[in-house]
């Protein structure tokens, strides 16, 4: 995501700078080229001014003139306009380089038809002329000439009024150039000096900015590719460098605390701040996992007792017996109930019951070997998963946790005859001589062993208390039955 973003903002900014520079570049050429031709025609200027101030066409149709704007690089055509500085007359001459020709725009067929006139006149006067007088002849012939070449301008310039031309911009006044891109024309204004104003407009050949824009483009675009591929591999490079740890993070944050080795976690080792969000985000793992510890025992543990709670029983019991019993080994299952508890509250008060059922429940955890469970259920009641390859050993012990209770020695005038804290026993001794035993079934196994011993624990409470009473052993394996001592039951055992 990181990758694509970046990559967006700088494809975006190296698009805009050279659409930018492109745009620019070309506004130059464009204006240098406009200034090139406009420096040229200014050249004229005066000229061509003092020409339209004195309506002077002979000036303005000369050889020499037309001349001079055809040397003028890539003209096709150029309008000299303006009005007289001394008769208001407007002054119009065009120049098509094409033709090599230019023209007057105020010509009509009756100047035309008043020049014939005056030529047919002066025709007839100079027939009507004597040969002696030699000066009046050389006049009129003078006059006569003159005024054939201006019929032949004027009927020329009459004719060529009709010449299609190019379409002069709207704003080129305001402008002074434009580039008709379609037509590949440029057209430039340059004003003219005189007092009523006037100007030259002339449209150049602009073929030549076509090639220098692609060659512009193609430069702007090699550019621009150059940079976009240079971009996209360093980005490419911080972003594997960024995201790349950032990702394996996020990764690690979604599996669970108590299963991360942080000693995996390589952004450990970088000095940066990816570095230094690692070793944070470690340090928090450490925390969770100490306090996840912490909670964890005190979940498992009983806070009056310090036996094993009711949670530790449902999570271990099950395993513990598996392994005991895939392990070949004999299993006890062992309930145990506190006689007459509630009369002993009555009796001595509740905080003297919480010390007695303390002391009872440590006394019978000191019975109880490390691989083996103790937990308190709940009120005065206990249950014990005692293993061992030993079975008469194993029902020893069973019957030790009721000893090891009677020795406290606790006082309990309502507990008769025994007047001593006692309690009662309900057991069921398991073999299992399979290899393996299902989880499923071990805890079916476990249901049944309880629903047993409770069975056990009440006979014991009716048989008058403190009994140690079995149930008859329940097997996995049949056949393996008699290795048990205790297979009949209910036995029992009385102090
Ligand atoms: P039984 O011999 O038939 O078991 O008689 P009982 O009076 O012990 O009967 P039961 O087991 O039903 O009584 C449980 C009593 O244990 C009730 C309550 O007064 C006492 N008890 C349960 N939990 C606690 C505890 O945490 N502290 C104290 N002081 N007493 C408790
Ligand atoms: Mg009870
Ligand atoms: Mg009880």
């Amino acid at each position: 995501m990181l990758f694509i973003s970046h990559l967006g903002l700088v494809v975006s900014i190296i698009l805009g700078m050279s659409f930018s520079r492109y745009h620019n570049e070309w506004n130059v050429k464009v204006e240098n080229m406009a200034g090139l031709s406009a420096s040229h025609l200014s050249s004229y200027a005066t000229f061509l001014s003092v020409s339209v101030a004195g309506r002077n066409y002979a000036n303005l149709l000369m050889r020499s003139t037309t001349d001079n704007l055809k040397a003028i690089p890539n003209l096709m055509f150029a309008e000299i306009s303006g009005v007289s500085d001394y008769s208001s007359h407007n002054v119009q001459v065009r120049y098509l380089v094409d033709i090599n020709k230019a023209w007057r725009l105020d010509v009509t067929s009756t100047d035309i038809e008043d020049l014939e006139k005056q030529l047919v006149v002066l025709e007839e006067k100079l027939s009507s002329t004597a040969t002696s007088e030699k000066i009046r002849l050389k006049k009129l012939n003078y006059l006569v000439n003159k005024a054939k070449v201006e019929l032949i301008g004027l009927r020329e310039s009459l004719e060529l009024q009709s010449l299609t031309i190019p379409e002069r911009p709207p704003n080129i006044e305001r402008d002074k150039y434009f580039l008709d891109e379609d037509n590949e024309l440029l057209h430039i204004l340059v004003d003219l000096r005189n007092k009523n104003k006037g100007g030259v407009w002339a449209v150049i050949d602009a073929s030549q900015l076509t090639t220098i824009r692609n060659n512009l483009l193609f430069d702007v675009v090699k550019e621009a590719i150059l940079a976009l591929l240079i971009s996209t591999m360093l980005i490419y490079i911080v972003t594997l460098w960024l995201v790349s740890p950032l990702k394996n993070l996020s990764v690690l944050m979604k599996e669970d605390v108590e299963k991360i080795d942080q000693s995996q976690i390589s952004e450990l080792r970088r000095q940066d701040e990816i570095g230094d969000l690692a070793r944070s985000y470690s340090s928090l793992i450490t925390r969770i996992k100490n306090q996840l510890r912490v909670l964890h025992n005190q979940t498992e543990t009983d806070p009056l007792t310090g036996l094993g709670s009711r949670y530790k029983y449902q999570n271990q019991a099950a395993l513990m017996m598996q392994s005991a019993l895939q392990n070949g080994d004999f299993v006890y299952f062992v309930l145990c109930d506190i006689d007459n508890f509630k009369p002993f509250n009555d009796t001595y008060g509740h905080t003297v019951g919480d010390n007695a059922l303390t002391a009872v429940a440590n006394s019978m955890n000191d019975i109880i070997l490390p691989h083996e469970l103790g937990c308190r259920l709940g009120g005065e009641e206990f249950v014990f998963i005692l293993s061992g390859d030993d079975e008469t050993l194993l029902n020893k012990r069973v019957r030790d946790i009721n000893q090891s209770v009677a020795v406290l020695n606790i006082p309990h005038i309502n507990n008769p005859p025994y007047d001593i804290v006692t309690i009662s026993i309900g057991a069921v001794p398991i073999v299992a001589m399979k290899d393996s035993i299902s989880f499923e079934e071990v805890q079916r196994l476990l249901d049944t062993s309880f629903v047993k011993s409770d069975k056990q624990l009440y006979a014991a409470k009716d048989k008058g208390r403190n009994l140690v009473l079995f149930d008859e052993a329940i097997a996995i394996n049949d056949e393996d039955l008699s290795l048990f001592h205790h297979k009949k039951a209910p036995s029992d055992m009385s102090q």
